[in-house]
């Protein structure tokens, strides 16, 4: 009987898991309490807007290494698209004002001493502020570390961290800011290019994974939701999905890859982040104008980031709880206005709607601040055959795809100790 290992949750944490996990010596099963894979990280077709959409817009940077990897193994990683350099065009929408971060290669900055590469308003000297974020007070926000304000905090260094961390800067964790800038800013431009899935996530991130493992013989079982891990002598004996057990051998192991929520009612005891906030994604079936760049920062709006899929224009609003309960044709109409202001160099638009969906993820990342951050368990548990997998465990980055797979690969690298 070869060795099994179970996988509890099919977001990218448990998928990335079980891609490294499924060798011939071994049997993988996947279960999955919805009836998709994805996770926060999906397709589906939306009958509001007629065609298929990602819950949400999901920016990947070519220095997130992990995620490249993954991408690279279940052979997907060429249906990433991004400029051939690290440029974000950005829009003031209350001035008006247009201009393009435009990072060199290397590590050494040289894009902060040329007006035309950096945020407008700002000199060489006020980018002194980015390195004292690389070494905050761990304990510390970044509000605590930094001067949240002036022309570089509202042209780069918020909507940077916004975006990575989830949060408002001012209360989100000095330390995961820390980890941001030393992988993007610091790293150089090399690991700044802006990448998306312009097909949209499932048949980029997660239908090639589907296809990798089912190819080596892992299974993969939706809408099988675990409702309790049994437990004795000190490991887990048994799955309980409600109708149907599962009795594990001496050498089995199990990847608990779900939310932090789940993972809370399924191991006694354990800690886990438990303060969310929401991203917003507005979704316009429009084909983006000839000329727009694939992702566009806007600042003093709404809308945050403006991404251009062939067919649609969607929008993200990061941090996004204070849009929760506006009425969603009345965000719909804000958030068109300011897509139609941002796209006049390129088309005019009609006032009119076009055909919209507006998808609010509530608990789209844990709350990226301090006191949430030392909530966030390791991988191993008390129990030798269970390891956490999930961008909540302790991975040293915020929430998002490169912590997932992270997550997913150390898991990974714990069942294959276990079972060697
Ligand atoms: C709208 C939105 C936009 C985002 N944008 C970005 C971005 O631009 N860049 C970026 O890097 N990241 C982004 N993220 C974050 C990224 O999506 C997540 O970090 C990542 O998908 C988390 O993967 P995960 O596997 O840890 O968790 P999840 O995706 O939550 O997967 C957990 C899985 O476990 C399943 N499950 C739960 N309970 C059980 C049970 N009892 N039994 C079986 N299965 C169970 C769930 O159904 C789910 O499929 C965004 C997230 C959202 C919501």
């Amino acid at each position: 009987m070869p060795r099994t290992v179970h996988i509890i949750g099919a977001g990218l944490a448990g998928l990335s898991a079980a891609v490294r996990l499924a060798t011939p010596d071994r049997r993988v099963v996947v279960h999955e309490a919805t009836a998709f894979a994805g996770g926060r990280c999906r397709s589906y077709h939306d009958a509001a807007v007629g065609m298929t959409i990602d819950n949400g817009n999901h920016l990947l940077l070519s220095g997130n290494d992990a995620a490249l990897e993954f991408l690279r193994t279940i052979g997907s990683a060429q249906r990433l698209i991004g400029p051939a350099a690290a440029e974000f065009p950005f829009l003031d929408l209350k001035s008006g004002e247009r201009w393009t971060l435009r990072f060199n290669d290397g590590r050494l900055p040289l894009w902060i001493f040329d007006p035309r590469r950096r945020v407008p308003g700002t000199r060489a000297l006020d980018y002194a502020s980015v390195a004292r974020l690389l070494w905050p007070k761990p304990e510390n926000t970044v509000g605590e570390t930094i001067a949240c304000r002036g022309a570089l905090y509202s042209g780069l260094i918020e909507p940077l961290l916004l975006a990575a961390l989830n949060i408002d800067p001012l209360q989100g964790s000095a330390k995961l800011a820390a980890a941001v800038i030393r992988e993007t800013l610091a790293a150089g431009g090399r690991a700044c290019r802006p990448l998306i899935a312009r097909d949209g996530l499932a048949p980029t991130l997660i239908e090639p994974a589907f296809d990798y493992l089912h190819g080596r013989g892992a299974q993969v079982r939706l809408e099988h939701q675990l409702r309790a891990l049994r437990s004795e002598g000190g490991r887990v004996a048994m799955l309980d999905f409600g109708d149907e057990t599962v009795a594990l051998a001496e050498a089995d192991a199990v990847v608990l890859a779900v939310p932090p929520y789940a993972a809370a009612s399924l191991v006694p005891g354990l800690t886990v982040p438990n303060e969310f906030r929401a991203i917003v994604n507005a979704h316009f079936r429009f084909a983006p104008p000839a000329g727009q760049p694939p992702i566009v920062g806007i600042i003093n709006a709404t809308t945050q980031w403006i991404f251009a899929f062939p067919g649609r224009l969607s929008v993200t609003v990061s941090a996004g709880d204070a849009l929760l309960d506006v009425p969603r044709e009345q965000l719909a109409r804000t958030i068109w206005a300011e897509v139609a202001q941002a796209a006049a160099p390129w088309t005019e638009m009609a006032a009119d709607l076009p055909p919209w969906q507006i998808v609010r993820e509530r608990r789209a990342t844990f709350a990226a601040t301090p006191e949430q951050d030392k909530r966030r368990p390791g991988a191993r548990t008390t129990w030798r055959n269970l390891v956490l997998a999930g961008d909540w465990t302790n991975t040293g980055l915020p929430a998002t795809i490169e912590g997932a797979i992270r997550s997913g690969n150390r898991a990974a690298a714990l069942v294959n100790q276990m079972q060697s």
